[in-house]
């Protein structure tokens, strides 16, 4: 097997789904009785991996759309600018909204995503993240449907990657320096 860098893995596959059948089955008891169908937003790249998997697992009509907002480049470390790349299709005013995210980290993209959402009108606005990391949260933010607290550790896998690579992998895990 080639080296992957992966020091440990920190979610298997098992838990993975367990996690998104929870979720998928809180979302749905939250939204049970919405009128009108919910908008489940995936921020690009990181969550497309976990958002087809949670949508599935929702049990409610929906419309699907998408934004990429720049967050690390290629490195590690953020550089606290967040800037919006591609846009909705969808009119979100007066909507109900499920932003879907991978992780949330220091907080800062998702707050100003979320800002810049909750200023187009939506009748509501609930956030769901797979990953956490409370330890390293600078902006405030406040998640409505978490997928697992981690450590303040760099992770890849399931959406998540490193210089692009490793979002295919079925698990999450910690990659080494
Ligand atoms: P935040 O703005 O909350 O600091 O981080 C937002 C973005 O940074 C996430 O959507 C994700 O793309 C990236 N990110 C934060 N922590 C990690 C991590 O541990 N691994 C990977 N691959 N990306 C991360």
């Amino acid at each position: 097997m080639p080296d992957t860098g992966i020091t440990d893995i920190l979610v298997s596959e098992d838990q993975i789904k367990e996690i998104v059948k929870r979720l998928g089955a809180e979302v749905t008891e939250h939204y049970r009785n919405t009128e009108r169908e919910l908008v489940v937003i995936g921020l690009l790249r990181g969550s497309f991996v976990f958002m087809a998997d949670l949508v599935r697992e929702i049990k409610l009509p929906m419309v699907m759309d998408f934004m990429t907002v720049s967050s690390y480049g290629d490195g590690t470390v953020s550089s606290g600018d967040v800037k919006i790349i591609m846009d909705l299709d969808t009119s979100i005013e007066g909507r109900d909204v499920l932003l879907v995210e991978d992780i949330v980290d220091t907080g800062n993209t998702f707050s100003k995503v979320i800002r810049m959402l909750q200023n187009r009108n939506p009748n509501s606005l609930k956030i769901c993240t797979f990953l956490n990391k409370p330890e390293c949260r600078t902006a405030d933010v406040e998640i409505d449907f978490c997928g697992m607290d981690i450590p303040n550790e760099f992770v890849v896998g399931y959406g998540l990657d490193y210089a692009q690579l490793y979002r295919n992998l079925p698990y999450i895990g910690i990659k080494g320096q």
